[in-house]
């Protein structure tokens, strides 16, 4: 019905993703939706939690294919007149020893975890009802201050980023000029980390705190949006090497999800697994 409240956690077939969902069927008083780029492993994701006792709803998204994303809509818009959670959890990352050329990894990697995910939020974003609460998951590799060794961010790309001045219209054309200088392999000239994955979440990070500016300003009141370290989890992506169970690395993103109504803090904040607000 037209006033059942509704939560979307993207790429949530597998890994964090799944054990949102998991948590938010747990917790949230209202739909909870698995959403995959292929249906057989959306749907069989929906069994999996239907088996441990939840009752999750389906629909297919892939954030690469905007007519997905358009479909997407059209249905939460139909269904529900509106989006109360979402959890922009989809990102892909290389392994080490992937034989893709850095160009290529660059733009691909920045094409789903920068350039999608933010057309994805503009697309969906005018559906978010007053009291929404967005999540963006980032990493720990999207932390500006503390990216360790030689991959540091240059001090002039840390003073624009860090900047409370900075636009969205400014961050794409240095996401945009990343890649550009990536395919000559003259990024870290630019100031940035010889990694993909690293600049597609400090831009995630840096994207957080302008979209929180701009709901501080929209006619809907208290929309909240913040950016997450899930921890280190043991999922595909890591090759399940991190220490922590799909359960552990869903709690600060879940908590963020279920902030109540009228929150001080966080808000447009970079937050750790152990909940921590912690300083870009
Ligand atoms: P997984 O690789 O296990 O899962 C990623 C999910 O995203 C999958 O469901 C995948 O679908 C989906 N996905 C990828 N591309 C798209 C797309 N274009 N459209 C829709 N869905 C897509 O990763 P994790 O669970 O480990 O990661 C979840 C999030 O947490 C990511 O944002 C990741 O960067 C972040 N993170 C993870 C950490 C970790 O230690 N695991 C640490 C820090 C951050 P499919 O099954 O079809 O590939």
């Amino acid at each position: 019905s037209a006033t059942r409240k509704v939560a979307v956690v993207t790429g949530s077939n597998k890994g964090i993703g799944f054990a949102i969902v998991k948590e938010l069927c747990a917790k949230f008083d209202g739909d909870v939706f698995v959403t995959s780029r292929d249906e057989g492993r959306g749907k069989a994701a929906v069994e999996e939690l239907k088996k441990l006792g939840f009752q999750p709803n389906f629909h297919q998204l892939d954030i690469d294919d905007e007519s997905s994303v358009l479909k997407f809509k059209d249905y939460l818009k139909s269904e529900y007149g509106g989006l109360d959670v979402l959890v922009n959890n989809a990102a892909i990352a290389f392994k080490n020893d992937a034989p893709e050329p850095f160009s290529e990894q660059a733009t691909l990697t920045m094409r789903t975890n920068f350039f999608n995910t933010l057309r994805f939020c503009n697309i969906i974003f005018p559906l978010l009802k007053p009291h929404a609460r967005v999540v963006n998951v980032s990493s720990s590799v999207g932390h500006l201050r503390k990216i360790p060794g030689d991959d540091d961010v240059s001090v002039a790309l840390r003073k624009k980023l860090s900047s409370s001045d900075l636009t969205v219209e400014e961050l794409v054309k240095m996401i945009e000029d990343f890649v550009k200088a990536a395919q000559t392999g003259n990024h870290q000239k630019l100031g940035w980390p010889n990694s993909a994955y690293s600049t597609s979440k400090i831009g995630i990070s840096a994207l957080t705190r302008i979209q929180q500016k701009a709901f501080d300003h929209d006619s809907r009141e208290d929309i909240v949006v913040n950016s997450v370290h899930p921890g280190y989890v043991d999922t595909d992506m890591t090759s399940h090497k991190g220490p922590l169970t799909i359960e552990q690395g869903a709690v600060a993103p879940s908590w963020l999800a279920l902030l109540p109504s009228n929150i001080e803090e966080p808000k447009g904040g970079y937050v750790w697994y152990e909940k921590q607000i912690v300083d870009w």
